[in-house]
């Protein structure tokens, strides 16, 4: 089975994780703040807290962002669910913007039109979470201008895009975001096993994300609201969770992160072959934009929508893991229940109905590639 996406484990990566076993921490502890600092020097951003998943890490940006009852969340309907879940944890009302087929990111202009119509009717977002598909950054610039224009903070959900670069940033780095969050789940481009991280440059916001990483607990004498009453003292100061990350993990992800370029630049070889070998065929890859250097978490490329489900019968009979990203998340039964169908997102539907992910990862083979891109021929001609 060539699977769609795969983690790459190194001997280094092991001895990391069996070294750390055999030390005085396993929970949080000096390797999960070596993994933050090496994260902000890589990305640029002034600080990081790693934490659990992916999922956790978007809940906490949400609610150091204040978010609550009342405030709207927009994101992307082309997304995993957890961008869009993390506004109804916070109690929020979510809502979504039609994609830019071409690279089904969010549509700056789709996002401008809707909040021109949100101002007149006082439903304004508190928060819009934008997700870097595929690991293609979306347009930032003009997000960050309908941002300062109608005072929504922008969360950055990169958990495809670790590694990716923005007019010549790392994607992490905030200049256009107010947070960034990060995934480590194996398919992703590296990996802690289950893992994530949020980064930005708002020290004030980011000490925030830390607290409430750890029950909403300080233990920072100079935060104390009352007297400490001894050595032992602590505060709870606001409802956090456990959200944090181990050191087992954290080890990991210290030593995948040195090869975090050369995941992203085997990715980018093998993204580039694909193209090649689809310049004269009815699969469409995503198109890339300028100015942007993709991870390539995902290679996808949209098909005739009459063939899509025969075409992923046929890969998958054949041991080709391909797989749909996404099903939009406005018509998963749960948003249904929550008052949205099919029809409201027509573009994102569309691209839904003719989506296809292919296998994509750092040990691919070029001879596993031209198998795959071969049944793709056959079973499209
Ligand atoms: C994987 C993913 C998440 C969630 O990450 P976990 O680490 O699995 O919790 C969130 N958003 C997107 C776009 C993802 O692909």
């Amino acid at each position: 089975m060539i699977p769609y996406s795969r983690q790459d484990i190194s001997d280094e990566d092991v001895r990391a994780v069996v070294d750390t076993l055999r030390s005085d921490w396993l929970t949080q502890g000096p390797a999960v703040e070596q993994f933050e600092q090496q994260l902000s020097r890589y990305t640029g951003a002034g600080h990081c807290v790693a934490v659990s998943n992916g999922t956790a890490a978007l809940h906490l940006a949400c609610m150091a962002l204040g978010l609550g009852e009342g405030d709207y969340l927009w994101t992307s309907p082309i997304s995993f669910v957890a961008s869009a879940n993390c506004g109804l944890y916070c109690g929020a009302t979510v809502d979504f913007i039609d994609i830019d087929p071409a690279t089904a990111n969010l549509c700056p202009q789709q996002l401008e039109d809707k909040l021109n119509r949100a101002k007149q009717s006082g439903t304004l977002p508190k928060i819009v979470v934008v997700v870097h598909m595929a690991g293609q950054p979306c347009d930032m610039d003009s997000i960050r201008r309908l941002s300062k224009e109608y005072e929504f903070a922008v969360i950055e959900d990169a958990s495809h895009a670790v590694g990716a670069s923005y007019r010549g940033q790392k994607i992490g780095a905030g200049d256009f975001s107010d947070l960034t969050v990060f995934s480590f789940h194996p398919v992703k481009i590296m990996t802690t096993g289950e893992g994530g991280a949020v980064l930005g440059n708002n020290a004030s916001l980011m000490a925030r994300v830390k607290q409430l990483r750890e029950h909403g607990i300080t233990r920072d004498a100079d935060a104390f609201e009352s007297e400490a009453h001894g050595g032992w003292y602590y505060e709870q100061q606001a409802l956090g969770w456990n959200y944090r990350l181990t050191d087992l993990q954290a080890a990991l992800g210290s030593t995948q992160l040195k090869r975090l370029d050369e995941f992203v630049i085997k990715r980018n070889q093998r993204a580039e072959m694909y193209r090649e070998a689809f310049s004269e065929s009815p699969c469409e890859p995503l198109t890339l934009q300028a100015d942007v250097t993709s991870s390539y978490h995902l290679f996808i490329i949209q098909v005739d929508e009459q063939k899509r489900r025969k075409t992923f019968d046929y890969l998958r009979q054949n041991d080709v893991g391909c797989q749909i990203h996404y099903i939009p998340i406005h018509t998963q039964p749960y948003y249904r229940r929550l008052g949205f169908d099919w029809g409201q997102f027509p573009l994102a539907e569309r691209y839904y109905r003719r989506a296809l992910s292919i296998p994509l990862y750092p040990a691919l083979t070029g001879e596993q590639q031209m198998w795959v891109v071969s049944l793709l021929n056959e079973s499209l001609r």
